[in-house]
């Protein structure tokens, strides 16, 4: 069971926050007490995000994941701002689907950008103070599509797939520094996109998950909750798909 106050004063960088996925994450880690960076493209959609959270004391801040200077610029004002960084949440991420051989070098390259090293760009950034204070927790969102594929998406399956690859990587390295860091591979999750999936595009998806619903925010950002909290103090390097049984 998490306790109300189980990240209380903990501050937290959810990037992608101010909506989706993000935001209940945000929102969930808020509920457990922790005080919230909310890190998106622009700033007063971050700061809107930011002032809505339950709580007192979190900030919107304005960048690009995929920069490193804008990524570690944004972190030192976190920090200032706010206090040291003990959780990261990597959850920014596009999809530019293609079929492979339509595929443009700006679709795959941006991808990776913003998924993958957007995520080595942010964990590079917080990692050294998490060390240094031998207390940390790191969680990717990463997708079931990295685990499965998927045709039309050879950018977005390869970024999530190196996402997962990077969480155990940086699990390994930082595990005797105290830092902790792990993924979700969320299913199909009831989001703007998916809304906009018709009747017809969402009967196969069904088929897929033995649980026979999409999933909903909520369900990824508790899970998001338990993963970064004490809860999980002996949780490493693992990916957690939450997709209602879709990969098993
Ligand atoms: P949304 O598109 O609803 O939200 C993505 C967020 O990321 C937005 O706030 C967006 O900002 C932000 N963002 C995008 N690019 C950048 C960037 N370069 N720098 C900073 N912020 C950026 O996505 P979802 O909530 O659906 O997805 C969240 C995560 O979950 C993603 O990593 C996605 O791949 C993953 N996922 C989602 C699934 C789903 O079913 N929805 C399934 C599996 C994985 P802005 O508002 O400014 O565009």
């Amino acid at each position: 069971m998490t306790s109300a106050v189980e990240l209380k004063g903990l501050v937290a960088v959810v990037t992608g926050g101010s909506r989706g996925i993000g935001r209940g994450i945000a929102e969930s880690l808020a509920d457990g007490g922790a005080i919230i960076a909310v890190v998106d493209l622009d700033s007063d959609v971050a700061a809107a995000s930011a002032s809505e959270l339950p709580g007192q004391g979190h900030g919107g801040f304005a960048c690009d994941v995929a920069d490193a200077d804008q990524v570690n610029s944004c972190l030192a004002e976190i920090e200032q701002q706010l206090g040291p960084v003990s959780i990261l949440v990597n959850n920014a991420g596009i999809t530019r689907d293609n079929l492979l051989i339509r595929m443009k070098d700006e679709e795959f390259d941006q991808v990776l950008a913003v998924n993958l090293k957007g995520t080595f760009n942010f964990t590079r950034a917080a990692a050294r103070g998490m060390m240094k204070r031998r207390n940390g927790a790191i969680l990717n969102i990463a997708s079931v599509v990295g685990l499965t594929g998927n045709a039309g998406q050879v950018n977005y399956a390869a970024s999530k797939a190196g996402v997962v690859g990077l969480t155990k990587s940086v699990a390994k390295e930082f595990a005797s520094r105290g830092v902790r860091c792990n993924a979700i591979a969320p299913g199909f999750i009831r989001t703007q996109m998916t809304d906009e999936l018709s009747e017809a595009q969402k009967e196969p998806l069904m088929k897929q998950i033995p649980l026979g619903t999409l999933g909903e925010v909520k369900q990824i950002a508790d899970v998001a909750r338990f993963l970064v909290g004490p809860a999980a103090s002996y949780i490493t390097g693992q990916t957690l798909a939450v997709d209602g049984g879709m990969v098993m």
